[in-house]
């Protein structure tokens, strides 16, 4: 695959803007690394719809090609689709007992995940946890919990014969009330397929122990099916997230994509082997990298960024050394306080700024100004903000008018230049280390 897409790239090397063309190409082949990765097939179609279209027009970094530019933006695209909102690790296990419900299909790695969660919360959160087999379809399934129990230095509940899941559940939440427990957790007992029986089994459970999360574990190696029975148990049950298991396999990881796309529910787990340490937060940036098998060009675009922005940097300061600060570089800085989240993320980010903040909010400047500001220097000519000492009446007049403002309002924003510029060039001779952490870099 990888030689196919640096044949791909060697042919879309010109510069500038992706266009249609350029992005369609490379999307080809990002196309096939999703199928191969098991990434279900309508999801493929509409993610690659999605990123054609956030992609066609986008800037490509000097020394990338437009074909590795493609990938860089799917992959970001792969990592804001994978993750969810909040930490996945935290679990909501406040009011003890707390119950944690754990649902899926047979063999999915229901009652392994059950005693890696227990340890989990046991050695990193100090949590007192009892766990409890609801599978009474087979024994051995609540042996094999109790013996991992065991290993992992976690109580189990007795398993008392003749008991159903219902009961179970009950006995689990009375007793991790009365013994002090912080968190109890269920595990139910799977089938080989999805029915009705299971569902109305595991209905019946949740609606007793009124869980706190309810987390669906799924085989990560089985692509759509897992994202059928993620829909199913959704709709039925309810859950709070996704644990997918044998993660430590040589699949690629397309599930994790399907089954967010399709079902929205957050990833929080991932396992990686049998043993009980094998479970580890999930982490988007992993599995966009998996699923998209194309690492070393990510790394390298990214490197070309950081190169660039560096150089953009260096540039900036020889200038601002020199006293050379125009127009383009107060939009720029403008654009850069927007980008930060307005006025607040800005204070104190700059040097200049800080001391500035006061006399700024004084005049009155909110988040408002300086789109209006940024419409002030629109209006100008490229060679007024390259020299603002060309602006005299009539041309304020022009820009003014152009903006849709008074000459009042520009007067203000030259003389905010004026201070920027004297703040940048005092900056300036501070050196390179003052400026970078001024937020230009
Ligand atoms: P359950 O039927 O859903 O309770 O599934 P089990 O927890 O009994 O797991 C079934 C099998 O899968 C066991 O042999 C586990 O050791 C194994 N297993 C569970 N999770 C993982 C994992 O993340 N990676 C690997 N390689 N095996 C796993
Ligand atoms: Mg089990």
């Amino acid at each position: 695959l990888s030689e196919r897409l640096s044949g791909v790239f060697d042919r879309l090397t010109k510069q500038g803007a992706l266009s249609e063309d350029d992005v369609r190409t490379a999307l080809r082949e990002v196309r096939v690394a999703l199928l191969e990765a098991d990434v279900s097939l309508p999801v493929a179609r509409s993610f690659i719809k999605n990123v054609e279209k956030k992609a066609t027009g986008a800037a490509v970094t000097k020394s990338i090609t437009p074909g590795q530019q493609v990938v860089k933006i799917v992959h970001d695209e792969l990592i804001a689709t994978l993750r969810g909102e909040g930490d996945p690790g935290a679990l909501k296990i406040d009011n003890p007992p707390a119950p944690i419900l754990m649902v899926g299909l047979q063999g999915s790695g229901k009652t392994t995940t059950t005693a890696k969660l227990a340890k989990r919360l046991k050695e990193r959160e100090g949590k007192k946890v009892l766990m409890a087999s609801l599978d009474t379809n087979r024994p051995a399934a609540m042996e094999q919990l109790a013996i991992l129990g065991m290993q992992i230095g976690v109580d189990t509940l007795p398993i008392v014969p003749g008991e159903d899941p219902v009961q179970i559940a009950k006995r689990a939440k009375t007793q991790a009330s009365l013994a002090g427990y912080d968190v109890y957790m269920l595990d139910t007992a799977g089938r080989l397929h999805i029915d009705a029986e299971l569902i109305a089994q595991a209905a019946a459970v949740r609606d007793v122990a009124n869980p706190r999360e309810t987390l669906l574990v799924v085989d990560g190696l089985t692509g759509q099916d897992a994202v059928n029975v993620a829909t199913e148990f959704d709709d039925k049950i309810g859950v709070t997230g996704v644990v997918l298991t044998r993660m430590d396999g040589d699949g690629r990881g397309g599930a994790a994509l399907s089954m967010r796309e399709i079902t929205g529910k957050p990833i929080r787990f991932v396992g990686l082997g049998e043993k009980m340490d094998a479970i580890e937060t999930f982490e988007p940036e992993r599995i966009a990298g998996r699923i998209l098998g194309m690492g070393d060009i990510v790394a390298l675009v990214e490197k070309a960024q950081e190169t660039l922005e560096a150089e953009q940097a260096e540039r900036m300061m020889k200038r601002f050394q020199k006293g050379q600060f125009n127009m383009n570089d107060l939009k720029g800085q403008l654009d850069q306080m927007q980008k930060m989240g307005g006025m607040q993320g800005m204070m104190g980010m700059m040097p200049g700024m800080a001391k500035m903040s006061k006399q700024i909010e004084e005049a009155g400047f909110d988040d408002k100004t300086i789109v209006r500001q940024i419409a002030l220097i629109q209006s100008m000519t490229k060679r007024e903000r390259a020299n603002p000492a060309l602006l005299q009446a009539s041309r304020k007049k022009r820009i003014a008018k152009g903006a849709g403002q008074e000459v009042s309002d520009l007067n203000k924003l030259l003389k905010m230049h004026r201070q920027m510029a004297d703040a940048m060039k005092k900056m300036g001779k501070m050196g390179k280390k003052g400026l970078m952490r001024g937020g230009l870099g």
